[in-house]
């Protein structure tokens, strides 16, 4: 017996660039006292009160099966979030309910895509975006950015790989390069997609993470709502990622069909998820900033600490909770920057290689340990950066 080609390839094979990270996991077992800065999770745990709320609906029934598209009174809210901050009308039959925005990636691809058929993803990209696209069956073809742009897609570079493609997939706030895309940017993008009739799967699970000008959804773009589906969640902006609760937002069409996709798949999300979910987006904006406070206060703090130095530039940090960190002048791949970091200093940072061939000789670093310690990570970060360049350490 087989297993069928489209999950046996669904990884490209190999390690994928997570060697540095498992190798951190594998110093830490051994008790070796790793500063980690890897992965994009909170160092705070989900607020008391959304627990109590969940507590609440659970102990009250809410544990049987729930609506498949989602509790009405969620989607509601999640509609009234995009209405007031997109000015696109939306309401409850624009909105999926889904466990985490990584399985609204799944459905909007199934339905954008047939098996066989191209769907475009930017390079640098979140891992698990080509696995993503593979999983539906569809061939996953990169579209490389550029550091020199700041990793802002240029317009040309996607219109040369849309031809015969059927969706392309954008992030913004973007993990792993921290870039917010511009509204020129974004046009660019919704014209190259009404010309080459793709639709658009726009990835905003970090809107609530923008440091530096404005998020914008190109669903809110002229004539983009019909063919876009945003995929947003609850992990980032209220520190739930264990919860499993996010959305995709498109047009009623659209969301009739994955209702139907969601029936034959997850059936749902645990109804006492969703009303702790509720509750938290019924807290307003003013949790949501407070969620995200400690990640805009560090990179204030890296600012100042990379302003001290000449070894180490950083992508402009405008949003989401990373750094990337252009390493070159060090004369090392990403990679191998990496290994040696975490080898001499016992700071583990992801490899700019691991989310693609665009970020190579960068390093991707999460903000997510307590101030002090973070600031002294990357004070460590520079001061070998130079070491190794051969350059005075300032900082
Ligand atoms: N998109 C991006 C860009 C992410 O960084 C993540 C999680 N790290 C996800 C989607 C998925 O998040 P979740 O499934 O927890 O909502």
């Amino acid at each position: 017996m087989n297993l069928s080609h489209r999950i046996t390839h669904l990884t490209g094979g190999g390690s994928d660039g997570w060697d540095v990270f498992y190798k951190a996991r594998r110093m830490i077992s051994e008790g070796v006292a790793v500063t980690e800065l890897t992965i994009g999770e909170h160092d705070i745990r989900t607020d008391p009160r959304i627990l109590a709320a969940m507590d609440a609906s659970a102990r009250g029934g809410h544990t049987g099966y729930a609506m498949v598209p989602g509790v009405g009174a969620l989607r509601d809210a999640v509609a009234r979030r995009i209405t007031e901050r997109t000015g696109v009308p939306t309401s409850r039959e624009n909105v999926l309910i889904t466990p985490g925005g990584q399985s609204a990636l799944f459905a909007a691809h199934a339905a954008a895509c047939d098996a066989g058929d191209t769907a475009l993803y930017l390079d640098p990209y979140y891992a698990t975006y080509p696995g993503t696209i593979r999983g539906v069956g569809a061939i996953a073809k990169p579209v490389r950015t550029r550091a020199e742009d700041a990793f802002q897609p240029r317009k040309e570079d996607l219109a040369a790989a849309a031809p015969g493609a059927k969706s392309l997939l954008i992030n913004t706030p973007n993990n792993p390069t921290g870039t917010v895309y511009s509204r020129q940017t974004l046009e660019g993008i919704a014209e190259v997609c009404t010309e080459n009739d793709l639709w658009l799967i726009s990835d905003e699970v970090y809107d609530s993470q923008v440091w530096d000008g404005a998020h914008l959804s190109p669903r809110a773009l002229p004539a983009m709502a019909e063919r876009t589906m945003v995929v947003g969640s609850m992990s980032k902006s209220h520190a739930m990622t264990g919860s499993r609760c996010g959305w995709i937002v498109a047009s009623e069409e659209v969301v009739a069909h994955l209702i139907n996709l969601a029936t034959h798949t997850t059936y749902g999300v645990p109804g006492f998820i969703q009303d702790a979910a509720l509750w938290a987006l019924d807290a307003g904006e003013t949790l949501e900033a407070e969620i995200a406070a400690p990640f805009r206060r560090r990179r204030e703090l890296a600012m100042h600490i990379l302003s001290g130095q000449q070894t180490v530039t950083a992508v402009p940090a405008q949003g989401a909770m990373y750094l990337m960190l252009d390493t070159r002048a060090t004369g090392l791949t990403g990679e191998e920057f990496a290994n040696a970091l975490l080898d001499r200093h016992h700071i583990a940072v992801m490899p700019g290689e691991s989310f693609g061939q665009a970020a190579a000789g960068h390093v991707r670093v999460a903000m997510t340990i307590e101030d002090a310690a973070f600031g002294e990570a990357l004070r460590t970060l520079c001061g070998f950066a130079a070491e190794l360049a051969g350059q005075p350490i300032i900082a």
